[in-house]
C-alpha cells in the first residue's frame, strides 16, 4: 500500500466532481426514491487496519437497493457453498437489471445472483432458511457494522412492493420453471423490504470490510465467508456488479463494485480496503453518474486497481 494521505484524496476527489453535483437522473420508478435531492454528495474510505476517512454526506443514510444484494448472496453462499450455483449463474448479463427476455431464452435460470431475476432467487434460498430473509440480511448487516439503529426503510419498502409488477412477473416466471420453491409473495416482500435497507457511505464501507479482508470482518475478527468465497463474491461483483455497464466500470475504475438504484456505489480493493460512494443521480445504465466519476478519479490518485 502506498502510504497516501486518505483524507486528502478524498478532498480532492470531491473538489473535482463538485461541478457536477446533481448531475443524472434519480430513479424516479419507486416514488420515494424520486423525493431525493440530487445533489448529495459523499465518500467514505475504511482500511483494513480499521480507519475511516469521510467526506461529504457520507454518514447521511440512502436506499441501499441493489446493494444489498452482495450481503444476501454472502449469507446464501456461506450456508449453501458451491450448491448456490445449481440455480443460477455467474455470468454477466448484457441486458438490463430487470429484464425478462433471457430468463424465457434460458429456461428460468439467471445469469448471476446481481441481476433481480438472480437476486429473487438468493432470497428464495434464504426464505428456505429464515423465516424472514429481510430480517435476516438487516441483521447480519448489523452485526458486520455493530450498529443495531441499522434499519429497514418500511415506507420505501411498501412502495416498491405495490409497483413490483416486473419482478413480480419474473418470480412467477421462474417459478414455472421450478427455480423458486417458497411463494412469490412472500419471495417479492423480502426482496423489496432488503433492497429498503437504508445505509450511509461509512456504515457500508464498513459493512464490506470482510469482502477485502479475505472473508473475515475486521471489526468482529469473525469469519463471515471463507477466503475463496470472498474472492468470488468480489469477481462477480467485478463481472456483474453495476449492471450492463461493468464492462465499461472495469475499464474508468478497475475494483470490484455493487451499485444500487438509490445512487450508492459500494467499492471492495482487496487486501486493502473497502470505499462508498452516493450521489443519487443516475446515468443510463442506472449507476451513479456522479459516483462513477468520483471512483475513476479515486482509482487514479490512489492507483489501486485489480487489473
Ligand atoms: N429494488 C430495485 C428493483 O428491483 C433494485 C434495483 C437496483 O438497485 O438495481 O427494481
Amino acid at each position: 500500500v502506498e502510504d497516501v494521505n486518505y483524507e486528502r484524496v478524498l478532498k480532492k476527489v470531491a473538489a473535482y466532481v463538485e461541478p457536477h453535483f446533481g448531475s443524472g437522473q434519480v430513479a424516479s420508478y419507486i416514488p420515494p426514491l424520486a423525493e431525493v435531492d440530487p445533489r448529495y454528495f459523499g465518500m467514505a474510505l475504511y482500511t483494513l487496519d480499521g480507519q475511516l476517512f469521510v467526506t461529504g454526506d457520507a454518514h447521511k443514510r440512502f436506499s441501499i437497493q441493489s446493494i444489498s444484494k452482495v450481503f444476501a448472496l454472502s449469507i446464501a453462499f456461506n450456508l449453501l457453498g458451491d450448491d448456490v450455483w445449481s440455480r443460477l449463474d455467474r455470468e454477466p448479463s448484457g441486458t438490463p437489471f430487470n429484464s425478462l427476455v433471457q430468463l424465457e431464452v434460458e429456461h428460468g435460470r439467471p445469469r448471476n445472483p446481481f441481476i433481480n431475476a438472480g437476486a429473487l432467487v438468493v432470497v428464495d434460498i434464504l426464505a428456505s432458511h429464515f423465516a424472514h430473509p429481510e430480517l435476516a440480511v438487516m441483521q447480519f448487516i448489523r452485526r458486520l457494522v455493530a450498529n443495531e439503529s441499522i434499519d429497514i426503510d418500511l415506507k420505501l419498502a411498501r412502495s416498491e412492493q405495490e409497483l413490483a409488477h416486473r419482478n413480480i412477473a419474473m418470480a412467477h416466471f421462474m417459478k414455472s420453471f421450478g427455480n423458486l420453491q417458497n411463494p412469490v409473495e412472500e419471495v417479492i416482500k423480502s426482496y423489496c423490504h432488503q433492497c429498503a435497507i437504508a445505509m450511509s457511505c461509512a456504515e457500508l464501507a464498513v459493512a464490506a470490510s470482510f469482502l477485502a479482508n479475505r472473508g473475515i470482518c475486521s471489526t468482529q475478527s469473525t469469519r463471515i465467508v471463507n477466503a475463496g468465497q470472498a474472492k468470488r463474491i468480489n469477481a462477480l461483483m467485478a463481472t456483474c456488479g453495476t449492471y450492463d455497464a461493468a464492462g465499461d466500470f472495469a475499464y474508468r475504475v478497475g475494483l470490484p463494485a455493487k451499485s444500487g438504484v438509490g445512487g450508492g456505489i459500494l467499492v471492495v480493493v482487496p487486501g486493502v480496503a473497502t470505499a462508498c460512494v452516493w450521489a443519487p443521480g443516475l446515468d443510463k445504465a442506472g449507476n451513479s453518474l456522479v459516483g462513477i466519476m468520483a471512483l475513476e478519479q479515486f482509482a487514479k490518485i490512489t492507483g489501486w486497481s485489480i487489473y
